[in-house]
C-alpha cells in the first residue's frame, strides 16, 4: 500500500535538496499535488499531511472533488488539463489557477464567467490565477501555444480585469534535453521582466521535478510520485 504522507515528506525532500544544488531558497517552489483519477480519500489524506493546493485535469471528476471537499479551508485548486470552450463557465467558477490557457476565445470566456462568478459571490472569490500553457517540445499531440504566440496572448490576459496573468506552464515531452528547459527558463525570466504580476513557472513533474527547478521552476506538479500510479484513462 502507498502511503501519501510519506511521498509527500520525499517529493519535498527532493525539492529541498534541487533547491539547494542550485542556490534557490526551498520555499521559492511550489507543490501542486495532481489528484487526477484518484479518490477522494487519497486527497483528503495529502490534505491532512499539510498539502493544499491540488491539480486537477476532468473537468466532471474535478468538480465532484470540489464539491465534496468545500469544508476544508485552505483547499486550493488548479486546473491543469486541456480547455473545451463549452467548460470555462465551470472551470471560471470552481477553481483558483488555471495553468493550461492557450487560446485568445477561453481567455475571454474565462474572463467573463469569473466575473460572474465574482458578482454571485462577491465574498471571497478574487481573480483567476493564469498561466500560458506552451507547446514547448512542439508537439503535434499537445495542447498549448508556441513560444512565438506567448507575448500576444499574455497581453490579451493582461487586459482582463477578472484574469490575473502569473505566468507559463509547460510538459516537456519524455527525456527532453537541457535546451528545452532552458528555452522556458528564458521566456519566463522575458515575461517576468515585462508583468509584474508573473512570478510562476510550472514545469516539471514526477519525473522531471530535479531538470525543472534547475531551471527556475517554481511549481512542480506531481502525481505518481505522491498518489501511486494511475489507472489509464
Ligand atoms: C498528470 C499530469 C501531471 C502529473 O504527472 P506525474 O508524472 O504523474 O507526476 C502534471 N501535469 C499535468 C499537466 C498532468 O496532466
Amino acid at each position: 500500500m502507498i502511503n501519501i504522507k510519506d511521498n509527500l515528506d520525499k517529493i519535498k525532500a527532493q525539492i529541498t535538496q534541487a533547491c539547494q544544488l542550485n542556490n534557490r531558497l526551498v520555499n521559492s517552489v511550489q507543490l501542486l499535488a495532481v489528484s487526477k483519477t484518484k479518490p477522494i480519500e487519497d486527497i483528503e489524506q495529502a490534505y491532512q499531511a499539510g498539502q493544499h493546493h491540488f491539480g486537477e485535469n476532468y473537468l466532471q471528476e474535478a468538480l465532484e472533488k470540489v464539491e465534496h471537499l468545500s469544508h476544508l479551508e485552505e483547499i486550493c485548486w488548479h486546473y491543469i488539463g486541456p480547455i473545451q470552450s463549452n467548460k470555462t463557465k465551470q472551470i471560471a467558477s470552481h477553481f483558483s489557477w488555471v495553468h493550461s490557457v492557450d487560446r485568445e476565445k477561453i481567455a475571454l470566456r474565462l474572463n467573463d464567467h469569473r466575473k460572474d462568478a465574482i458578482n454571485e459571490n462577491e465574498s471571497h472569490l478574487t481573480p483567476l490565477n493564469v498561466c500560458l500553457q506552451v507547446n514547448i517540445s512542439e508537439e503535434k499531440t499537445k495542447s498549448g501555444i508556441s513560444p512565438e504566440q506567448i507575448f500576444a496572448l499574455a497581453e490579451v490576459v493582461n487586459q482582463c480585469d477578472n484574469l490575473t496573468l502569473r505566468g507559463l506552464m509547460a510538459i516537456p515531452e519524455k527525456n527532453a534535453n537541457k535546451a528545452i528547459y532552458q528555452e522556458m527558463s528564458q521566456l519566463f525570466s522575458e515575461l517576468k521582466s515585462r508583468y509584474v504580476s508573473v512570478d510562476t513557472l510550472s514545469l516539471g513533474m514526477s519525473n522531471d521535478l530535479a531538470i525543472a527547478i534547475e531551471h527556475d521552476s517554481t511549481m512542480v506538479r506531481i502525481g505518481t510520485a505522491i498518489f501511486g500510479q494511475r489507472n489509464n484513462k
